[in-house]
């Protein structure tokens, strides 16, 4: 047998990447990550930082229909459309749309559990001797009501939730306000989740995975993958200065891999779905869990120097076009009404794409038609959760180790 070491390809350095360059060089394989922006901010960094198991339901719940032109045409609402984008992705939506069915989510509810569960304690294996540990923290979450009449409106989430074994704790309006000094006085009521979590510094969390990924051996390129090309004996990434040689490869690369892993079988489409945060720094808010606001689909997170990060917004049709400036206003005007005394020293902005297939389920795994190609994308809103999990999976699959959850919901050939 070869004392070689299997050689293998990222394409991505975002959680998804990394989380498999990490589980792949730990298990003695020679691994390369491509990656065309090394200090980009791309979906990884600018997330809502949540390591969130009970995320496991996806955006659209039954009756969403019926809720979307309310998003669309409020003020505050979280839902943009960008023209002419959309009319081109129409037909998406549409099909999206169908996915929001009970058996549907109960579906996707279950397959996105596993991937979910364990996250505070997957990214901890994750960081594990690196200096990536100091930026995981642990906390309980707040689903923050005005009353506890409009929780109940969303007890289908809920009960999912409770079925899968979540302890759901009412909060109410005076130990709220003690929890979340600074809240507008018009959320009375909360969802209390304990043993959750969040990454207090997204940009150095990433960073300090790569250079423990550096660490280890791993190399990095900064170049971008313009085609991938199958050969007999190996496989080929062809960038737009070099072509690297391996033995697999696994594209990642987030929202843009639909157009590397088509040729390969994956069938799944793909969407962006835009989404926005806005950071607040040096505030007169001291914030000591995340929050989530369910009418603004808003996630609340704490950060450094007294900073508070409101990310969230759901905007279609726009890989192509710039950011929207109204959806700033939008999370600022927001942050002052959650916070009617807010004030701040410094702010910064960041808009992203979250990677959308069509079901809310990620494809993971083998290529249908290619032995040495896998996949690891299309994780929605859930892909820092999910990242590390993962990962493991996916150097499972690459090492064929059978050890593992069946993968048949995340097959790149599904649909
Ligand atoms: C506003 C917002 C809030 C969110 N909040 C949370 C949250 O709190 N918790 C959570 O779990 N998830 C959250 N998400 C979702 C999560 O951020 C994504 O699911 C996840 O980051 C996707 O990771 P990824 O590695 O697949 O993609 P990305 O982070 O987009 O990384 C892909 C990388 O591939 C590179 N790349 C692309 N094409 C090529 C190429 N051809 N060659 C070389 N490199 C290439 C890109 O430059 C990029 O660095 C949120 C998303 C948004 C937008």
């Amino acid at each position: 047998m070869s004392n070689q070491k299997r050689k293998i390809t990222i394409v991505g350095a975002g959680i998804m990447g990394i989380s498999s360059a990490l589980n792949l060089i730990r298990r003695g394989c020679d691994v390369t990550i491509i990656e065309k922006e090394i200090d980009g901010e791309p979906a990884s960094f600018g997330n809502a930082s949540w390591l969130s198991a009970p995320s496991i339901t996806p955006v659209l719940t039954p009756g969403a229909i019926y809720k979307i032109p309310k998003m669309l045409f409020s003020s505050n609402g979280p839902l943009f459309l960008r023209f002419p984008g959309v009319i081109k992705i129409l037909p998406w939506l549409l099909k999206y749309l169908t996915y929001s069915t009970a058996k549907r989510v109960n579906h996707i509810s279950k397959h996105l559990e596993p991937l979910l569960r364990n996250s505070i304690d997957e990214h901890k294996k994750l960081a594990e001797g690196t200096n990536a540990l100091q930026w995981i923290k642990e906390a309980p979450y707040l689903y923050l009501y005005k009353n506890k009449q409009d929780y109940l409106k969303d007890s289908f989430s809920w009960n999912i939730r409770k079925n899968y074994g979540f302890n759901l704790i009412d909060i109410q309006s005076d130990e709220l306000h003690e929890l979340v000094p600074g809240l507008s006085k018009e959320y009375t009521f909360a969802i209390k989740i304990e043993n959750q979590g969040y990454i207090i510094n997204s940009k150095k969390y990433l960073k300090d995975l790569l250079e423990g990924f550096k660490d280890l051996g791993g190399k990095i390129i900064e170049d971008e993958v313009i085609d991938i090309i199958s050969n007999e004996k190996n496989i080929k990434a062809k960038t737009n200065n070099n072509e690297i040689l391996s033995d697999d490869i696994v594209i990642a690369a987030g929202v843009f891999s639909d157009t590397l892993s088509k040729k390969y079988g994956a069938n799944v489409p793909l969407q962006s779905e835009r989404g926005y945060h806005l950071e607040l720094r040096k505030t007169n808010i001291e914030l000591k869990y995340p929050l989530m606001n369910g009418y603004l689909k808003l996630a609340i997170t704490p950060k450094p120097t007294n900073g508070i990060r409101f990310a969230g917004l759901v905007e279609f049709g726009s890989l192509k076009s710039k950011p929207n400036p109204k959806a700033y206003d939008l999370l600022l005007k927001n942050a002052e009404s959650m916070f009617p005394g807010i004030s701040y020293g410094e702010k910064s902005e960041w808009s992203g794409h979250r990677p959308a297939t069509i079901d809310s389920l990620p494809l993971i795994g083998k290529s249908p038609i290619d032995e040495k190609v896998f996949f690891a994308y299309g994780h929605h809103h859930i892909g820092l959760t999910a990242g590390p999990k993962t990962g493991e999976i996916v150097a499972k699959s690459i090492l064929r180790d059978n050890n593992q959850i069946d993968l048949t919901p995340y097959k790149p050939n599904r649909y």
